[in-house]
């Protein structure tokens, strides 16, 4: 059974539809493409693909989805090499969101989900992996306003955003 307006949404391509669609809807979609997206889960998910897509259109450059250190255990979304800022879109469910991690999935799976409570330990080790070895780590979430994502990535990268926006 289809929900009406469905298959509007199963093949989706966030780089095309720029600003149609709200920022945080990216596990929204049939289950097909969820599955997917879980097993890509750390890349290409629609937030981090508006994220990449300003930053390109800054001017930024930056190398997607590498261990910006060999002996990482996760790969980063994001990463800007010669001037170590990493940065991660973290998914609400898999990263436990404080604001959607506990309700979107309540119906099958609990927000202490152990597979969750994983993710976020790795999360922390990974960011105390990544600071000891002299990277600026931003992590955001795939709810957080894709601007100002941006304009903190830009800040990072050059110290200065070019929006004028102040983060
Ligand atoms: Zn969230």
């Amino acid at each position: 059974m289809t929900p009406p307006g469905d298959d509007n949404r199963g093949n989706f391509d966030p780089l095309v539809a720029e600003g149609s669609e709200p920022a945080f809807e990216s596990w929204a979609v049939s289950p097909e493409r969820r599955r997917n997206m879980q097993a890509n889960r750390s890349r290409d998910t629609k937030p981090e693909l508006r994220v990449r897509q300003r930053l390109h259109a800054r001017g930024l450059r930056y190398r997607v989805a590498v261990r910006p250190e060999p002996t990482l255990p996760r790969r980063a979304d994001i990463v800007f090499t010669r001037q170590r800022v990493v940065v991660f879109i973290d998914g609400c469910f898999w990263h436990g969101c404080p604001e959607h991690g506990r309700t979107s999935f309540s119906r099958n799976e609990t927000y202490w989900n152990p597979k969750i409570l994983r993710t976020k330990e790795r999360d922390q080790e990974v960011d105390g992996l990544l600071t000891s070895a002299g990277w600026t780590v931003l992590r955001f979430w795939e709810h957080d306003d894709v601007d100002a994502v941006v304009s903190a990535v830009e800040v990072a990268v050059r110290g200065v955003s070019s929006d004028g926006r102040v983060t």
